[in-house]
């Protein structure tokens, strides 16, 4: 504030601030109706239900910008150490039934929506779902958002606000078709615009040597400048005042102005060059599990980048320190390598900008970063071409170089002459096409680097990392994966959360998933085991009405409901999973009715998007679409067996389709699934996992004991020597007979005859994901599931255990660890608001 006037203004502004918003139901009521007349404009004769879900989430928002501003207040006083969450994705599903939940407000705003004449629960409805992210990845960000706030950790989330989410998924003649998500649509009321947060990003032109006092410098002369401009989505944490938020990121068009262009006569043409610039965060990628190399998903990766350093450094240099002190002060973490060129970027602001020595930045930089690895699976690694990464960013590149030379070096001093080594560890993957090895560098500039199940961190040591392993043991470490138990089990299971709260005599399981554990007497309460899975059977209906409105399709809510619901991936095995179903329906129609009795009866759902360019996965879902169309009308058998494709899985059908599970599939090929996450949802929810020694399944299997999970197939150790096997046999050598018959029914064309390019992925000694070796094992799970399932009170017990034994999959677990073992920051609470908001 510039003047004496000016802060005497700003003192009687401050004075006139009202209270915080009080929470009675008539105040709530106040509140609504009042953005009903002056945020949206309407009045009583053009309203809608969708407004009301508008209005009353503007209320919400004005609550959670209250303690969102009071939280960064409190963490600016405290100058305590944060957290920068990057992720060029955040899956965070709908925003007003958690923020309700969270601020503890259900109860109020049921009362006062419903004498308003709407229901709670249909408002909820209206949101449109924010699906930033492709599947495990963005969604792990989003729960780790939730338990930084619960937990009371000062964070920010850094994405990409992209303006078309992951695809939608229409299933049109058995087939996917992608439509656009233009989710905003109908606006947002949930980001808040930061017109006063926007920094330049610059891209291509090249790199000047100067001469200072003796030494040469480095300069990046960029070509082309564009705008980064934040919105920011406030994340309420859980029965807590501090509320952090997520900034999103979104190009625009730089104010600068260029003369010679627009001199140069074309006003059109200058102009739509600057618009080009929005274009950047127009798409998210929809590929999970895979990397295609476009230089517009660079450009991405470079912005989210470059914007939030920006961001990051101007809040550190608020207060005048040393730059010797950011790592006291910062934590960056990198969600995967997609936003790894940060590091980068922090070298070349610190020794270009900022002067000081390489060998000083270095230390800077690698103390301050910390990498989580997602993936083992070759075609998901990020690799740049040089020629592509050097004109987008020569300086970045060069200083690659540097950073490359310095680091072999010392590789040759811990390793002499040990060229394989070097050649391992490079940053530059030499070949016809050189490229940067993003994992490489995003390894030796971290402090930290985690896998996220303890298999997965295992094989990152052993395996694709075990060069790095031996260089630097101790920087490799496992942080088991986990997920939000307010979205997926306290808001998105009710009536189970309801139990639980009886039964404990409190809710404190919500903050201390462990608590559920002292349920354990009821394992043998058969009263409350009915009580139990009757909860199922309601989570079942609501599935079924959801079933009966997006698939058409009658389904029983007495028969097993078997779910696999996950992105469709060779490596996933869903086509495992609908060629099982086939031999299932080989196998009734063969038996005669009075022998069917062994089968419990069931349907079998899946859903999943395919990456519109993955041709295999795209030709599994019309094959199960074909299979469903087959079974489901064969009045022989429809009452044993059905299946369901449920289109466009996304946050919020998972919601409703999880907690209906009897049993969910995760049955990828030992050593290729990283953790997974879905899979503890299902088991918080009272799923049993039908699965494989893989990701985080193991330590599933070790917290609700074996017993109570089914478990096949191939174990990592020996996937090697079988696909070698694989490869060197006859096909009628590693398939199995029920299997060939299987494949001779589908090449009969009862299910239609374009499955030929699927089943050649199998039988051409072409099946890497171990189908064929694995299928009989998977059947034989599949006999003991129906046996179990026969025996209500034994099913009921296992389900049960298996929600009680979830609670090491909370993700304030997983968050506590990476406090603790790399971020090294402590929770910092804010105190709760007084009365009024002058005696902050
Ligand atoms: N997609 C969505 C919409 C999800 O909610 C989840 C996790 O629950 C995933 C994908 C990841 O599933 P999985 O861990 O089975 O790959």
């Amino acid at each position: 504030f510039g003047s004496t006037q000016s802060l005497a203004n700003h003192e009687k502004l401050w004075h006139l601030m009202q209270n915080y918003l009080p929470s009675d139901k008539k105040s709530i009521q106040e509140q609504i109706v009042n953005h009903v007349e002056f945020s949206l404009a309407r009045t009583r004769f053009d309203f809608h239900q969708v407004h009301c879900y508008q209005a009353v989430s503007h209320s919400i928002r004005d609550r959670l910008i209250e303690s969102f501003n009071d939280t960064q207040l409190y963490f600016h006083e405290q100058d305590c150490k944060r957290v920068y969450y990057l992720s060029i994705e955040f899956l965070i599903g709908r925003c007003l039934q958690n923020a309700v939940g969270n601020l503890g407000l259900q109860d109020s705003y049921t009362e006062a929506v419903q004498e308003l004449g709407y229901k709670l629960e249909d408002l909820y409805d209206e949101e449109v779902d924010p699906a930033l992210g492709n599947g495990g990845l963005g969604r792990l960000a989003a729960c780790f958002l939730d338990s930084l706030a619960t937990l009371n950790y000062p964070a920010f989330g850094y994405g990409i606000r992209y303006s078309y989410g992951i695809f939608k998924q229409l299933i049109q003649n058995g087939q996917q078709v992608e439509a656009p998500d233009y989710w905003l649509e109908k606006g947002n009321p949930w980001e808040i615009e930061r017109l006063d947060v926007q920094y330049p990003v610059k891209f291509y032109g090249k790199v000047v040597k100067r001469h200072e006092n003796g030494q040469e410098k480095s300069l990046w002369e960029a070509g082309e400048t564009i705008v980064a401009r934040a919105y920011d989505t406030p994340i309420p944490g859980y029965m807590t005042f501090n509320t952090i938020a997520l900034r999103l990121w979104r190009s625009v068009p730089a104010n600068e102005f260029d003369f010679t262009s627009f001199n140069e006569g074309d006003y059109f043409k200058s102009l739509e060059a600057r618009e080009k610039a929005e274009y950047i965060t127009s798409v998210l990628y929809p590929n999970d599990n895979s990397y295609a190399g476009k230089e517009l998903r660079l450009k991405q990766e470079y912005l989210l980048v470059s914007a939030t350093l920006q961001d990051i450094l101007r809040r550190f240099k608020k207060v005048r320190r040393d730059w010797s002190t950011l790592p006291e002060k910062v934590a960056i973490q990198l969600n995967d390598t997609h936003p790894s060129l940060a590091i980068v970027e922090l070298l070349r602001i610190l020794i270009d900008q900022e002067g000081m020595t390489h060998a000083n930045a270095w230390e800077i930089v690698s103390k301050t970063f910390g990498y989580t690895n997602h993936t083992v699976l070759p075609e998901a690694l990020e690799k740049w071409g040089v020629d592509l990464l050097g004109s987008l960013l020569p300086r970045h590149l060069e200083i690659i170089y540097y950073v490359n030379m310095i680091f072999l070096n010392k590789v040759s001093a811990k390793f002499p002459g040990d060229a394989h080594k070097l050649s391992m560890l490079s940053l530059i993957e030499e070949g016809p096409i050189k490229k940067i090895r993003m994992a490489n560098l995003s390894i030796i500039g971290s402090h930290m680097v985690n896998g996220v199940a303890r298999i997965h961190s295992d094989l990152l040591k052993s395996d694709l990392f075990k060069d790095h392993y031996e260089m630097r043991p101790k920087k490799f470490i496992n942080i088991t994966n986990g997920v939000a138990p307010r979205r997926w089990l306290r808001s998105c299971n009710q009536q189970l959360a309801k139990l639980y709260d009886e039964w404990l005599g409190t809710d404190e399981w919500v903050l201390n998933m462990d608590l559920l554990k002292n349920l354990e007497d009821k394992c043998e309460d058969q009263l409350a085991l009915i009580q139990f899975m009757k909860v199922k059977r309601n989570n079942k209906l609501r599935l079924i009405k959801w079933v009966r409105q997006y698939c058409n399709v009658e389904v029983n809510a007495d028969t097993l409901f078997d779910i696999q619901v996950k992105r469709i991936h060779e490596y996933k095995r869903q086509f495992m999973n609908i060629l099982y179903v086939i031999y299932r329906y080989l196998l009734l129609k063969d038996t005669p009715t009075e022998g069917r009795r062994k089968f419990a009866p069931r349907t079998v759902f899946f859903g999943g998007k395919a990456a519109p360019g993955y041709l295999n996965a795209k030709r599994i879902i019309k094959l199960i679409n074909s299979v469903a169309e087959v079974i489901n009308h064969d009045l022989d058998t429809n009452h044993y067996l059905k299946v369901v494709f449920l289109p466009n899985y996304n946050v919020s059908s998972a919601e409703i389709i999880i907690p209906a599970s009897d049993i969910s599939q995760h049955i990828s090929t030992a050593g290729t699934e990283a953790s997974g996450t879905s899979n503890m949802k299902f088991v918080m929810n009272g799923g049993i996992i039908l699965g494989t020694w893989d990701g985080a399944n193991i330590e599933i299997a070790e917290e609700v004991g074996l017993d109570n999970i089914f478990i096949f197939g191939a174990r990592v150790e020996e996937v090697g020597k079988l696909i070698d096997n694989m490869k060197n046999s006859d096909p009628f050598q590693y398939i199995q007979k029920p299997l060939w018959n299987v494949i001779q029914t589908i090449r009969s064309g009862i299910f239609g005859h374009d499955h030929h390019g699927l089943l050649d992925s199998i039988t051409n000694r072409n099946d890497f994901y171990l189908v064929a070796h694995d299928f009989y094992h998977y059947a034989q799970a599949q006999i003991k599931i129906d046996q179990l399932y026969q025996d209500k009170i034994s099913w009921a017990k296992k389900a049960f255990c298996n929600s009680i034994r979830s609670g090491k999959f909370s993700s304030d677990r997983t968050i506590h660890e990476y406090a603790q073992k790399i971020w090294n920051i402590k929770p910092i609470v804010v105190p709760q608001p007084t009365a009024n908001k002058q005696d902050r």
